[in-house]
């Protein structure tokens, strides 16, 4: 005791209890009896916990002069009580707030807890399961399976085990759960299999829903008629301008493979599963990567594809595809892969040949008719040996400029001419000469013909020019230019030049009642005529 002079026991305790213990003394003195006490104490300022055992201590006549404590430092074991004392409180705690439900479940399978708030999620009180068959809430067709589970699981110390079945509610109404149960039969705190419910059933809709809308779709993707796929990257690709583009699609074209295909597409190629899962870009644009990679760049900008390609069956066979593409991302943006729809339009493509060669050849035939039409028409308007209008042509038009003039008063003047002696001309040089003539004398006449003037032939060797806008006066100089231009023409042959002239009569319209072209070209005739009286090779206008 020699560090702790002057102390007395009281100064061991924490202040607040010195007192407390001074009264347990003077009352073990007072009332002579021993007493036991769990006492705290401070040892250099550290708390601990003793077990002491007061006994009066008596002199010789038997009087009380002290007490005498035994005492013994239980600290470490107060410390482990308060400990687990804590870590109950804890896991009560726990248990009471977490929003799962938790159960135990004793080995022979009654229900041992149930955390309160069971009733939020099925309206059973814990008290409603506590005590009764563990299994009572599980839905009969899971049960078997459930306790078989169970049974397991009680094989092993520790063990969890995770089971998705359904549970009753207080209602009636079935919810799906899902269950983690951890062995805890040798946890003194357990003794049981502890339960942690979680409710699914959103879950398991959402799950159902899926599998649902999955099972529709394989059955389109495996009945449609037309060709689906899907072809993946390995790796996905941001593709976005911060990138080297040209490199990506080097990357894509390697690295994106068919990864689903349905029997359609490959009906469409004539070729099997095995063949054609796994092909990547570079093996089907083989042909030509450059006009491949100028396609997918477009594609990936864009997103999406529709194109028309013609492509090749597996045996070579050549087959008109219309497509559409859709690229596919993952939650960044970045694409992951592409889907395609493919039908097969060769029979559509055929058909649009075919009808395009039946335009072409429809166009051509019509281009053809019509020449020929154009030919008949010009045929049936011209004549053959000088080629400018026929007589029947000739009156046509001619009754044309007769009533155009007629109708605005204007000035039109006929003109008649015919070869002299014609006969003569065929008879010393043959009709082939002649008729070369008759040709060359058209020339010359045309030679000095306005576009608007017209000329025909109107007999054997007679020819008509209409002259609209002009007098017989201003036809004058005219019709004598052609007759010179006439009876300057040499035509050589084995029996000298042949030559001719022509003699000429003019008629103007006279915008008097009863005119018509009839009477214009009598007139035009009798001044031809009179110019043949004159003596031939003269020009003579009519005096009407
Ligand atoms: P004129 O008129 O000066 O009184 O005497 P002509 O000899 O010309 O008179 P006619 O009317 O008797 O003869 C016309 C001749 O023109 C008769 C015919 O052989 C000839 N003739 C008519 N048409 C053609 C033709 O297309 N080719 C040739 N070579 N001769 C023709
Ligand atoms: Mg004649
Ligand atoms: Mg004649």
């Amino acid at each position: 005791m020699a560090e702790l002079p002057g102390k007395t026991d009281y100064d061991f305790y924490p202040v607040e209890l010195a007192e407390k213990y001074r009264a347990d003394d003077r009352r073990i003195i007072e009332n002579g009896a021993s007493e036991t006490f769990e006492e705290r104490f401070l040892t250099k300022g550290v708390e601990r916990f003793a077990q002491t055992t007061k006994v009066p201590l008596r002199d010789d006549q038997g009087r009380i002069y002290g007490t005498l404590g035994i005492a013994e430092d239980i600290t470490e074991r107060k410390q482990a009580e308060e400990a687990l004392h804590k870590s109950e409180e804890t896991h009560k705690n726990m248990i009471a707030n977490i929003s799962d439900v938790i159960g135990i479940i004793g080995v022979d399978g009654i229900m041992k807890y149930k955390s309160p708030n069971i009733e939020k999620w099925f309206g059973w009180q814990p008290q409603d399961l506590i005590g009764t068959d563990g299994w009572l809430a599980v839905h009969p067709d899971d049960l078997k399976r459930i306790q078989k589970e169970f049974l397991t699981l009680l094989e092993k110390d520790n063990s969890t085990t995770t089971l998705k079945y359904r549970y009753k509610c207080k209602e009636g109404s079935y919810k799906w759960i899902e269950l983690t149960a951890v062995n805890l039969i040798h946890d003194p705190m357990i003794n049981g299999v502890l339960m942690n419910y979680h409710d699914i059933t959103d879950r398991k809709q959402v799950e159902e829903a899926l599998r649902e809308s999955d099972a529709r779709l394989e059955l389109f993707f495996t009945q449609s008629l037309d060709g689906f796929f899907f072809m993946m990257l390995d790796k996905p690709i941001q593709w976005d301008d911060s990138i080297d583009k040209d490199q990506a699609l080097d990357y894509a074209f390697a690295h994106q493979r068919i990864t689903k295909v349905n029997d359609a597409l490959l009906a469409q190629y004539g070729a099997t599963r095995e063949q054609y899962l796994g092909l990547t870009p570079n093996t089907l644009f083989a042909h030509d990567i450059e006009y491949g990679k100028r396609v997918w760049s477009k594609f990936f900008d864009e997103g999406h594809l529709h194109i028309d390609t013609d492509e090749r069956k597996l045996d070579d066979t050549p087959i008109w595809i219309e497509g559409d593409y859709i690229c596919l991302y993952d939650s960044e943006g970045r694409i992951t892969g592409h889907f395609g729809i493919q039908r097969d339009i060769s029979e559509r493509k055929q058909a649009e040949d075919e009808l395009r060669h039946t335009k072409e050849v429809l166009t051509t035939v019509n281009i053809e008719l019509q020449a020929a039409l154009n030919r008949e028409k010009d045929l049936a308007r011209t004549d053959v040996l000088t080629g400018i209008n026929n007589r029947r042509h000739l009156f046509e038009l001619a009754e044309r400029e007769f009533d155009v003039a007629t109708r605005y008063q204007q000035p039109l003047s006929v003109l008649i001419f015919d070869l002299d002696h014609f006969k003569q001309v065929n008879d010393t040089f043959g009709h082939a000469v002649g008729d070369q003539m008759l040709q060359r004398v058209t020339e010359v006449a045309c030679a000095e013909l306005r576009s608007a003037d017209v000329i025909g032939r109107y007999g054997g060797e007679e020819f008509v020019i209409l002259l609209p806008m002009t007098t017989a006066q201003d036809a004058l100089p005219l019709a004598e230019r052609i007759r010179v231009g006439v009876a300057a023409i040499r035509i050589p042959t084995k029996k000298g030049d042949a030559s001719a002239t022509i003699s000429i009569g003019i008629a103007e319209l006279k915008h008097t009642s009863g005119e018509s072209l009839d009477s214009i070209l009598i007139c035009a005739d009798k001044a031809m005529y009179a110019a043949k009286q004159a003596g031939r090779n003269c020009t003579v206008i009519s005096e009407q």
